[in-house]
């Protein structure tokens, strides 16, 4: 997709801030600093419109990207960061169940994993809370370029084997860096919007 306008609509806090226009939904999830918001900018061609490297102990919030009046990209707030307090994480769940658990318009979700490492427990954790839901994920590997070439597909193999992925599951190994990766994602997300 050729993207020609994106912007924030709104940073949501809860159900009721939800923007009512009943578009297709892409939810994007991910360890904090994991690369979320640079595979967002890369997507849609802008430097900074997702805040990188957004900082714990601000407000968490769901925002809301309008993309070409299609399709919206909702960022969802980084799990996984040590320093967060029990009350934060608390807060963060709820927010979490009352985003995935209800939305209509919410198509599939990307969960952007870091294809140097093994998953974390996280990011185990949070493919199998997508699953409950019933929801479709695509693993977003991102980080490819950091990964030489003949050592990648057994790091896609062992996220794999981590995450017990379900077959009908996508991983899709992804470089906000070189931009590897990023026609076969828009190919994969046109399904959904
Ligand atoms: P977020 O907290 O998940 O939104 O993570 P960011 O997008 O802010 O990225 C965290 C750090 O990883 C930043 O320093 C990015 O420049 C870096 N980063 C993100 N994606 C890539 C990538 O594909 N390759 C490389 N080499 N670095 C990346």
């Amino acid at each position: 997709m050729k993207v020609n306008n994106a912007e924030i609509v709104i940073s949501a806090v809860s159900q009721k801030q939800y923007p009512g226009d009943r578009l297709p939904e892409i939810a994007l999830a991910g360890r904090s600093n994991v690369g979320k918001s640079s595979f967002i900018n890369k997507l849609i061609n802008r430097k900074n419109l997702a805040r990188t490297s957004s900082k714990p102990g601000k407000t968490q919030t769901l925002n809301f990207y309008k993309i070409n009046d299609v399709f919206y990209f909702v960022d969802v707030p980084g799990y996984g960061y040590a320093k967060v307090s029990k009350k934060e994480r608390e807060k963060w769940g709820v927010m979490m169940e009352e985003y995935f658990e209800t939305r209509e318009t919410l198509k599939a979700v990307l969960l952007i994993t870091d294809i140097r490492h093994e998953p974390t427990n996280d990011d185990i954790q949070m493919y199998h809370f997508l699953k409950h839901y019933d929801l479709r994920v695509i693993i977003v590997a991102t980080k490819l370029d950091k990964v030489p070439k003949n050592k990648r597909a057994s790091h896609v193999k062992r996220t794999k084997k981590a995450l017990e992925m379900d077959e009908e599951d996508h991983l899709l190994p992804f470089s906000s860096e070189t931009g590897e990766g990023k026609e076969e994602a828009w190919r994969l997300l046109s399904q959904y919007i």
